[in-house]
């Protein structure tokens, strides 16, 4: 089940345990709450913020203050708190960054191989170059045959300025010279896609580690996949041990997502999401809003 379905759900359970008139208000909470336990974890949030949320929800709506006897007002209640607390929860504690013109402000991406870092490093590039920044990309992925090529060929198409090496195999001296020369061409932006790998392995986040100290990014973003559901807290909280990056793109909302594992992952990491990939060309790209994020979610 998507969690898309969770508004339809959440809207029968509040329907039926409305009309049900035998029941108390508690008792019609309770039977709603169930329903939405339910359809958070089909939907895979991870199960403590599951009964976090729950218990968030139990409590406003049992506020004798805010307690109504009119069935409507109810429903609104509920979807209301339903929606203010799956809001709060995507909404990451911090501010994200934002580059600073006639500065040289670099960003470095992170996360696993697939996920859509090289694809999301240039939609980043272009939305900058439009928005009147000089923009740079660097390919430090020297692991993965292809790469470069790839980096190269999404930065052609979009105008991006790039640099990378078929020949130098350490992605630290490649990131450490790409972003030295930009500097020294007084860009704006520079943005470094580091390698990926499959899994999450050790020499990967030291990896990570050596390219950052090396680059000293203002910012480092995780790519985040939406479709890998559970796996995505875990995933998140080993990189933000390797890389403690302070904000989170994620890919492919455009396809059968169940998105709660988006949720877990800002939740495990307190870190917001800036960006949604919605396709795979350039332009499919929007800024993060959890209230719009939300709205789709509950369809
Ligand atoms: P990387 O290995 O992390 O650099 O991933 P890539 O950027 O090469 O992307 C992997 C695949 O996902 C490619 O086929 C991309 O076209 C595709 N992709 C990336 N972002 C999105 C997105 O937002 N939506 C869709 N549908 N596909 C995407």
């Amino acid at each position: 089940m998507v969690l898309a379905d969770l508004g339809k759900r959440i809207n029968s359970a509040v329907n039926s345990a409305l009309s049900n008139s035998q029941d108390d208000y508690v008792t019609t909470v309770d039977v709603m709450l169930k329903t939405i336990v339910t359809a958070l974890l089909e939907s895979d949030v991870n199960i403590k913020l599951v009964f976090s949320l729950r218990n968030n929800i139990r409590t406003k709506l049992l506020d004798v203050k805010s307690r109504s006897t009119n069935n409507a007002q109810t429903k609104k209640l509920i979807q209301k708190t339903v929606f203010d607390e799956l809001c709060n929860l995507v909404d990451g504690e911090t501010e994200p960054f934002q580059p600073k013109k006639r500065k040289q402000n670099v960003i470095m991406f992170v996360g696993l191989q697939g996920s859509g870092k090289t694809t999301s490093c240039t939609k980043l590039a272009v939305y900058y170059s439009k928005r009147g920044f000089k923009v740079g990309l660097v390919c430090a992925d020297t692991f993965r045959a292809g790469a470069f090529d790839q980096l190269k060929q999404n930065a052609i198409k979009a105008r991006i300025p790039f640099y990378g090496s078929y020949t130098e195999t350490n992605p630290v001296k490649v990131a450490a010279e790409g972003v030295a020369k930009f500097k020294k061409e007084k860009f704006e932006v520079i943005i470094v896609d580091t390698s990926g790998r499959h899994r999450q392995e050790e020499e990967l986040f030291q990896e990570m580690v050596e390219i950052s100290q090396v680059v000293k990014p203002n910012q480092t973003i995780m790519v985040l996949d939406a479709s890998i559901g559970q796996a995505a807290e875990q995933q998140s909280k080993a990189f933000k041990d390797s890389s403690d990056f302070g904000a989170i793109i994620l890919t492919k909302m455009d396809g059968h997502a169940k998105g709660g594992g988006a949720i877990s992952a800002v939740a495990a990491t307190k870190t917001p999401i800036i960006f949604i990939g919605t396709g795979e060309h350039v332009h499919d790209f929007e800024k993060f809003s959890p209230k719009s994020f939300v709205s789709k979610l509950l369809g």
